[in-house]
């Protein structure tokens, strides 16, 4: 039987709090002053207690309610020991056997296929600070001496720990994708990789002939999807090399080099017992009852997925066009108050994907700083489906809508369009300067030479060009056939 390939994912999310998991610090740590976002609390420093940031509880019980988890009430945090500098306390604040949230599951869509990943729990913590070694590379080997930035320590995060119930690279960065963007949808955290509010820790294993799960390895280090996709193929093409060729794996932590393209042996797997775990008493049980767990689940908006498949039913969209509607909330808006606007969905949602991502991936802003105005926009859409303004025309004021930031109105006003479409005598009109420009043409086809109709749709596209696309072409053909007569 051919080897499974098994991943399980642990998630850190950054939540969007203002301060600290236990103090008033501030959480704004990108490009401050190193250790200048601490005090007493956060440094560790003897005889302070931790104050709970209520709205750091909030943020993940919202993630563990879009995760469809149980919301535990009496939960208890854990010091979790290691002794590394990046912790003042030389333990973490964590959740252990008690956490917030507990099972669940997120079902993910990987070639058209629905799958449904089990959630094992949704935990809150604290972040640990940063180290950085004076090396060229940024790692601690060579380094003669090493500085500690404690800014990020005490920022709240929550971990997010799936059942190894991924089964391919592709079916883990749709998960992560969709962690993400429910993360953003919830406001709960900005679920950047890049600035690190979205961290993965990456187990995989090969299973055993019997079909049970095989030895697996714990890789970190890994800073985007694309550096995830590449461990991944790299790890399982190592682990089945080496399940061939009768070579021991052993369960252990694995750091990518993502310069290297390799994953590289870093320890040996800490077990429970390493961290000598036990009751953080210094912070009382996390109060969640089951009407304020039920008060937040009123706020909660429409789920990203829930969107998605509205779309398709509601507006005709195809699936693939509503995963992209939907894929950022502001832009799943902007839709809405276009179709509000009277566009037809299917050109509003096109819109979207050609216009407006061009001109959002051309000036590298996102929908939300985009200038032109929902309402106005879906106008514009309105009036070209009711040709009352060609789709040349449209792009020209909706260039104008951009530079200037102004309404359809001003924008047709100041582009010049002759909005409205040409037709009756005002069309007559142009065909026939048309003809008259174009006697050869003209007499072959009235001569019956034009077999194929070449001259006659050379004809009607000069009119086209003409009138700007605002004619309507089965008008221009019937005039010409008239006007040759
Ligand atoms: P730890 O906290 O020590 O890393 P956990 O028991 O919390 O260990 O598991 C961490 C992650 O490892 C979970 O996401 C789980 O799904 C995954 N996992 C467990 N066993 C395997 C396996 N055999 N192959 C791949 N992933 C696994
Ligand atoms: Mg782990
Ligand atoms: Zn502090």
């Amino acid at each position: 039987m051919a080897r499974q390939v098994v991943i399980g994912l642990e998630i850190h999310l950054q939540l969007n709090t203002k301060t600290k998991l236990f103090c008033e610090c501030s959480t704004d740590y990108i490009g401050a002053t190193p250790n200048s976002n601490v005090c007493q609390i956060c440094l560790a420093i003897p005889g302070t207690l931790p104050i709970i940031n209520d709205h750091a509880v909030e943020l993940a019980v919202k993630m563990g309610l879009g995760l469809h988890c149980t919301i535990n009430d009496n939960t208890r945090f854990h010091r979790k020991h290691y002794f590394y500098a990046d912790l003042p306390k030389a333990y973490q604040v964590t959740q252990y056997e008690h956490a917030i949230a507990t099972g669940g599951y997120l079902d993910i869509v990987v070639d058209g296929k629905k799958k449904r990943v089990r959630l094992d729990h949704l935990h809150l913590e604290e972040d640990a600070g940063k180290l950085v070694h004076p090396t060229s590379d940024g790692r601690l080997s060579g380094a003669s001496y090493s500085l500690v930035d404690y800014n990020r320590g005490g920022i709240p995060l929550s971990e997010i720990v799936s059942m190894p119930d991924m089964n391919s690279a592709a079916e883990a960065i749709a998960y992560i994708t969709q962690i993400r963007q429910l993360a953003r949808y919830l406001k709960v955290s900005d679920g950047e990789m890049e600035s690190g509010s979205l961290r993965v820790d990456v187990n995989v294993s090969l299973s055993n002939p019997d079909g049970s799960l095989g030895t697996r390895v714990e890789i970190k280090n890994v800073n985007s999807l694309k550096s995830i996709e590449r461990a991944l193929d790299y790890e399982i093409a190592r682990q089945n090399r080496a399940l061939d060729t009768g070579e021991p794996l052993y369960m252990e932590t694995r750091l990518w080099d993502d310069v290297a393209g390799v994953t590289r042996s870093m320890r040996n797997k800490e077990s429970a017992r390493d961290y000598r775990y036990y009751l953080e008493m210094d912070l009382a049980p996390i109060d969640a009852k089951p009407e304020y767990v039920q008060k937040i689940r009123e706020s909660m908006p429409e789920m990203p997925w829930d969107k998605r498949d509205r779309f398709v039913e509601q507006y005709g969209l195809s699936f693939e066009d509503s995963v992209k509607i939907t894929e950022q909330l502001e832009m799943a808006e902007y839709f809405e108050k276009c179709v509000a606007q009277g566009a037809p969905a299917d050109k509003a949602a096109n819109w979207l994907m050609i216009e407006i991502s061009r001109v959002l991936n051309e000036k590298g802003i996102c929908i939300c700083e985009f200038g032109v105005d929902a309402a106005e926009t879906g106008k514009l859409i309105a009036k070209i489906a009711a040709k009352e303004l060609s789709n040349t025309q449209a792009k020209d004021v909706f260039a104008v809508m951009i530079e200037k930031c102004c309404t359809l109105e001003e924008a047709i006003k100041s582009s010049g369009a002759s909005v409205g479409r040409v037709e009756g005598c005002a069309l007559e009109q142009i065909v026939r300067k048309i003809i008259d420009g174009q006697p050869e043409v003209a007499e072959t086809i009235r001569s019956g030479e034009d077999k194929k109709g070449g001259k006659m749709k050379f004809l009607q596209g000069l009119v086209m060009r003409e009138t700007r696309g605002s004619a309507n072409p089965a008008e221009v053909a019937q005039l010409i056939e008239k006007l040759l007569k």
